[in-house]
């Protein structure tokens, strides 16, 4: 398991290398089966970018992509979502989940962005910050968690690499073990990031991110997750659970039957694109996590 230690007053997360490498196996597993490298989904800048995932939290993605377009539409410049009326922006944001939390969030972000960076509404200086202090700034602001700021630096044309972990990439890594299973999703982002290479690109950190979000929405399921044809099966300490509480049940003939694994012609298809609703509408926010 993974041990914590302090380094420059900050406490840094150290897993132990049985767990490095069973993670880097997973990621191995998973790229081949959904086809890495994964095209990004989308090329906003960071400001966007972060309007984007505040917008997301909780809200299909094809609703979040359609309160991004009404809202750009509406107000050309971030600096007139700033300034505009309340009323305007939830207006404009409609079609989220709690448009009215999510307009003056969102308002004030900008309005904290603007007043932090002395007049200039942008986040594009977060380029030339490490990642671990760009994500410090980012989440110094009321309201930007680990998954919103690793978004904004990942997925944005920053293309930095921080790790954000969603629902579906929570529930596998605590599957297999990776993490323990009372870690929320907000600290398991130090947990998790820290088994991946300090020296990965982003590309591969956002492999690594979307290889075990699709999984989690194509094979690790909520409820009733298809153990018997996943890739990481002798991994995984859930999925030896329940596959030998089925085989006990079953006489194992009904496994057997289904013993097929996934594969990149049997599951991803033709990559995370090809999943409708997964990604929605590639030309704006499709989905990012927020939190
Ligand atoms: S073996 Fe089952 S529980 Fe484990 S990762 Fe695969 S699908 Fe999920």
């Amino acid at each position: 398991m993974a041990r914590t230690t302090a380094r420059r007053g900050r406490e840094v997360v150290v897993p132990d290398e049985e767990l490095r490498d069973k993670a880097l196996l997973v990621h191995e597993r998973l790229c081949a089966a959904y086809g890495c490298p994964i095209p990004y989904f989308h090329d906003l800048d960071p400001l966007s970018e972060l309007v984007s995932s505040l917008l997301s939290h909780r809200t299909k993605n094809a609703d979040s992509g359609r309160a991004f377009r009404q809202l750009r539409a509406r107000f050309p410049t971030w600096e007139g979502v700033r300034d505009a009326p309340l009323a305007e922006v939830e207006e404009a944001v409609a079609p989220v989940t709690w448009p009215e939390q999510k307009a003056p969030r969102i308002q004030q972000v900008l309005r904290d962005v603007t007043e932090r960076r002395a007049g200039e509404l942008s986040l594009d200086f977060l380029a030339d910050l490490p990642v671990r202090a760009a994500r410090d700034w980012l989440e110094s602001i009321t309201g930007i968690g680990p998954k919103t700021s690793a978004a904004v630096l990942l997925f944005s044309r920053l293309r930095m690499p921080a790790l954000p972990v969603d629902s579906h990439h929570h529930r596998v890594a605590v599957r297999l073990a990776l993490i323990p299973p009372g870690v929320t999703v907000g600290p398991a982002h130090r947990l998790l990031e820290a088994q991946l290479p300090p020296e990965w690109s982003a590309q591969q950190v956002y492999d690594n991110h979307e290889a075990l979000m699709l999984h989690g929405q194509r094979c690790c399921f909520h409820l009733d997750p298809a153990c018997h044809r996943c890739p990481v099966l002798d991994l995984c300490p859930t999925g030896q659970q329940r596959v030998s509480h089925e085989l006990s049940a079953e006489g194992g003939g009904a496994l057997r039957e289904r013993g097929q694994r996934v594969t990149p012609t049997s599951a991803p298809a033709a990559g995370p694109h090809a999943s409708p609703g997964v990604r929605g509408d590639s030309s704006l926010p499709a989905r990012s996590p927020a939190g």
